[in-house]
């Protein structure tokens, strides 16, 4: 059986530690895809300083000719796309046309990096004093750690390291536990395409050993994380004390609000596709309906049709519309969820159990579920359930809605659902979430459209778009004075 090596300072090499986790197809257990080593802190340690020892090399290369190594990562992926697609899903479980969605994300998040190798300018600045002028320049960090969870395993690495990589910076990259073998995949295309020797390195291992000691490590001076609020912020609180820069995207609670003059039909349609596409398991997904009284019989009594619908099996099989939950962990966590709900007196309407099918026996099989009649006071509606579970919740009106929506400490995504301009606009300006849709599910997004949370979902730059290298540089801020004579009098 496969066991997959870490990559660091251009070779592919096996941890020595005895610790091991096998990677398991969560759609069939009996599928074992390999081995990983949980690699020591010494062998993070050594990433880092192959990272480091890279790094001033790197810096040197032009910014194009750094792009143009990602453009050529990004063609590789293309012409890789249906195995990696079939891996992914092997992997994590998300159906194979879920599966090619992300890997064409990746491709258009390395494309859209590549082009912005040409353009890292900064801007020039008039001065108060005559023959003077300022300019500004962007600058790498260093050393960047790029930590990412199990959900978009290919995705989201790689609109971290992209960005990473073009800004100039070495990065080491820690891929979570459970979905190695797609991280070893975009390693192995990076290299393929170019990079120098530990301009990227990959280090497989546990987060609370290999992940803590790289993210802790002084010679990293910037650390992009994406995963849950837990370790988001414990991180965050480290690297604060040695004052290394963070960005962090974390959970979510996305609510899509449902005004009586919605068209039901395509409102119901986004919610079955927010809510259970790529089982739950998006930071993105749709975990809240708030639908005003109105309409909230009708809505309720066809999104449970349409949750009854969908095929619950094997993504890799043709026809599933709902893959496996991703480990047994989670597989747990969404069924207590589902207890919880009852418990607290949610009406669960359809779902929630667990599919008696032999080709199902096998693996962490959940059926969608909505719940009925949820207070915003309820676990089900205030913690990230990270399944594919709806919480609708009844309202009296807009201003109800508005509030029960905002009513999370969370803010990532939400959409609304009305023909009512003023109050889609009133929507946009007052919901708390870093990213609204209107009349559109709450997932999805753009390669080239930033992408990230407010509230306690987000902190620091956003990721992707116009702003994916603002987190990866330092601006530096230059004076040029071209009088030749000393300054006579503005000397604040
Ligand atoms: P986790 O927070 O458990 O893990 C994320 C990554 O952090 C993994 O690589 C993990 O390694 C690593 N890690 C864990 N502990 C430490 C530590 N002490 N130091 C350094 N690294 C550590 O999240 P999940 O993988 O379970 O992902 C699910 C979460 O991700 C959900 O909450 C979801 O909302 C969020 N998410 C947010 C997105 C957004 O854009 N807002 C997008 C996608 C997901 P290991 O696997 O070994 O534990």
């Amino acid at each position: 059986m496969q066991t997959y090596r870490n990559f660091i300072a251009g070779e592919w090499v096996e941890s020595t530690s005895g610790k091991t986790a096998e990677n398991v197809n969560p759609a069939d257990t009996s599928d074992v895809l390999g081995v990983v080593r949980l690699s020591t802190r010494g062998e993070a340690r050594r990433a880092v300083e192959a990272a480091s020892d890279a790094f001033r090399a790197w810096r040197a290369t032009p910014a194009p000719t750094r792009g143009r190594i990602v453009a050529r990562a990004a063609r590789l992926m293309e012409d890789d796309r249906e195995n990696l697609a079939r891996l992914l899903t092997r992997e994590e479980g998300k159906t194979v046309a879920e599966s090619r969605g992300e890997l064409q994300r990746a491709i258009n998040v390395a494309e859209f990096c590549a082009g912005e190798s040409r353009r890292m300018n900064g801007e020039t600045i008039q001065s108060e004093l005559p023959a003077n002028f300022a300019y500004t320049l962007r600058q790498p960090h260093g050393v960047v750690a790029c930590v990412t969870p199990w959900n978009f395993p290919v995705a989201i690495p790689v609109w971290k390291i992209a960005p990473a990589l073009v800004a100039g910076n070495t990065v080491v990259f820690k891929p979570a536990t459970v979905t190695p073998a797609t991280a070893v995949r975009i390693c192995e295309i990076f290299a393929e395409a170019g990079l120098p020797a530990g301009v990227l390195n990959l280090v497989l291992g546990s987060g609370s050993e290999a992940g803590d000691e790289i993210v802790n490590h002084a010679a990293v001076r910037a650390i992009s994380f994406t995963g849950s609020n837990g370790v988001g912020l414990k991180l965050y609180e480290q690297a604060a004390r040695r004052g290394a820069k963070v960005q962090c995207e974390m959970g979510g609670k996305n609510p899509v609000v449902v005004l009586e003059d919605a068209d039901l039909a395509l409102a119901v349609e986004s919610t079955a596709q927010g809510a259970f596409g790529s089982t739950g398991q998006r930071c993105t997904a749709t975990s809240r309906a708030v639908v005003v009284d109105e309409i909230a019989d009708a809505f309720v009594e066809r999104i449970v049709a349409r949750a009854e619908s969908l095929r619950v099996g094997d993504g890799a099989a043709e026809g599933t519309d709902v893959g496996p939950i991703v480990d047994e962990g989670q597989f747990k966590s969404v069924l207590q969820y589902i207890d919880i709900g009852r418990e607290d007196g949610a009406e669960l309407l359809c779902g929630g159990t667990v599919p008696d099918g032999d080709s199902q026996a096998k693996g962490y099989f959940v059926r969608p579920a909505v719940f009925d009649r949820v207070t915003p006071d309820m676990r089900i509606a205030r913690e990230e359930i990270f399944g594919p579970v709806l919480s609708v919740l009844r309202v009296r009106d807009f201003e109800e809605a508005l509030r029960v929506a905002n009513d999370s400490e969370y803010g990532l995504s939400s959409s609304v659902f009305t023909h009512d301009a003023a109050r889609i606009f009133r929507f946009v300006d007052e919901i708390e979430t870093g990213m609204t849709h209107v009349n559109s599910p709450t997932t999805g997004g753009e390669a080239h459209v930033p992408f990230g949370g407010s509230k306690a979902t987000g902190i620091g730059e956003r990721e992707q778009g116009s702003t994916a290298l603002d987190f990866y540089t330092e601006l530096k801020v230059v004076y040029v004075d071209y009088t030749g004579r000393k300054r006579e009098g503005n000397l604040y």
